[in-house]
């Protein structure tokens, strides 16, 4: 009997992209699979089993995709973080370091009430400043953070130790 497909299974990694040297995990054949994108959802899910979580915030792009899918699983509302200029309301931004300069991303300024259960959700956890930054919007919000999901982790850059150091919950699937 061939053994069951686990969600890391279901990812395929390209070589030189975007830049030479990157192995780039590409998550859109488990999106693309029916049965990988449903265990991926349930089990980023699963930690969060009977918690109150009164919103779910995903980072751009991928987070989008996973955070709407899991926001309608637990009837609540979702709210995206965007890169610079992508929101057409008022906002906030938060800046962060990039390997090669710098990158900011914004969230609309009405979009978490103080005292909101955040779930904060993307696909990936690198160096963590993307998900450091989104973390600080949603505080200077006034919003809770319940935890942080993310389907892959690469701990060696360091992303989950520097999100742990934030005091954060943190759950990924595979490394
Ligand atoms: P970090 O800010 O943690 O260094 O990088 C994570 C962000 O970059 C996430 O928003 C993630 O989508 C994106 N990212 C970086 N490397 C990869 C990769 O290899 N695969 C995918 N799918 N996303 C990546």
């Amino acid at each position: 009997m061939t053994p069951m497909k686990t969600v890391k299974d279901y990812i395929r990694t390209i070589v030189d992209f975007p830049h030479e040297g990157i192995l780039f995990r590409d998550v859109t054949t488990l999106f693309a699979d029916p049965r990988g994108f449903r265990i991926a959802i349930d089990q980023m899910l699963h930690p969060y089993a009977g918690q109150p979580i009164d919103k779910v915030v995903g980072l751009e792009a991928r987070g989008f995709i996973l955070g709407g899918a899991i926001a309608h699983q637990l009837s609540v509302g979702f709210v995206p973080i965007r890169k610079k200029g992508k929101l057409p309301g008022a906002v906030i931004s938060e800046h962060y370091q990039l390997e090669y300069g710098e990158a900011v991303v914004e969230i609309h300024d009405d979009a978490i009430q103080p005292g909101e259960r955040v779930l904060l959700v993307d696909d990936l956890l690198a160096t963590g400043g993307t998900a450091a930054a989104g973390i600080r919007l949603i505080e200077r919000l006034g919003g809770e953070i319940t935890g942080c999901a993310f389907i892959v982790d690469l701990p060696d850059l360091g992303g989950h130790k520097r999100l742990l150091d934030m005091g954060m919950e943190v759950h990924t699937l595979c490394a």
